[in-house]
């Protein structure tokens, strides 16, 4: 496979993307458009239905686009190149107990290195390194269907990492998972964010997610209807209601001592809250 090269520090280009399953079925993405700079971290957020899943297959090349253009480090994605373009991705789902292969942690992060034909002198390194970044250095040799919720995501992200894609979508990645679970992956996603050189893009429900984003881009009904930093998107109370999406959790937790005239610091996060 052809190595593809960066044309463009803009790491993910959605121009006009309209969509139909069928053309006997409705429109399910309408013009969406929006651009990701490297580095960036965007939460896509909106209800069931309104098009999250659609959009990241089609950046997946699970599906394909036929109207509109998606362009990745300013190369055109067309079904011809999706296998080389797919390079620059690293992929982690929803359910994390789809995601194994190997028997041991370590084979489970192998897997991808030996389909990339890695030098098997190099990958015990770049195991160790993928496994360290996720905390899940002391498990390589435990069996992943032992491991809890949050610990198997870590390592799907790990065998996602290890393959050094710049680009990370977490397609829901959060949303099986107990709190706890759903805490450790979403330090794991700032810090990745903030470790450099990763874009990420993660389709989520979480509305407190959304607090460790740079932009979100909210989904409603097949449109793009807002791309803007999270203090824009909270901050316009009227719209999160008028599209009946709630607030993240620690502005419920503060709004409600408001009320109640009880003091509480200000925080943005409810690690800031508790702290
Ligand atoms: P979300 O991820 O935001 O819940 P989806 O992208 O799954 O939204 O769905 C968007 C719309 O596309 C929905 O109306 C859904 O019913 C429709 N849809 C999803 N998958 C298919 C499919 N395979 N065939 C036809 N319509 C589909």
């Amino acid at each position: 496979n052809a190595k593809v090269a960066k044309l463009s520090d803009v790491a993910i280009a959605v121009n006009d993307l309209s969509f139909r399953y069928s053309p006997s079925t409705p429109i399910v993405l309408k013009h969406v458009s929006f651009q990701i700079k490297e580095g960036e971290y965007v939460a896509v957020i909106g209800h069931n239905g309104s098009g999250k899943s659609t959009l990241s297959k089609l950046l997946i090349g699970v599906l394909n686009h036929n109207q509109g253009t998606i362009e990745m480090f300013g190369n055109l994605v067309t079904s011809h190149n999706i296998d080389q373009v797919r390079q620059f991705l690293g992929i982690v789902f929803q359910n994390p107990d789809n995601q194994f292969i190997g028997s041991t942690v370590r084979a489970d992060i192998a897997f991808g290195l030996e389909n990339k034909c890695v030098n098997p002198k190099k990958m015990g390194k770049i195991i160790k390194n993928a496994a360290e970044l996720v905390g899940m250095e002391k498990f390589l040799d435990s069996e992943p269907l032992n491991l809890s919720g949050g610990q198997k995501q870590r390592v799907a992200i790990a065998s996602a990492i290890a393959l050094d894609p710049s680009i990370l979508i977490f397609d829901e990645a959060t949303s099986m998972l107990d709190p706890k679970g759903k805490r450790e992956i979403k330090e794991i996603m700032v810090n990745l964010r903030d470790q450099g050189d990763k874009t990420i893009l993660s389709v989520t429900h979480d509305m407190d997610e959304i607090l460790n984003a740079d932009k979100v881009l909210v989904m409603n009904q097949g449109e793009a209807i807002r791309f803007g930093t999270p203090h824009e998107i909270i901050g316009d109370i009227g719209f999160l209601e008028s599209i009946h999406l709630g607030m993240p959790f620690v502005y419920q937790v503060q709004e409600a001592f408001k009320k109640a005239g009880l003091p509480l610091k200000k925080a943005s996060t409810m690690d800031e809250l508790v702290a």
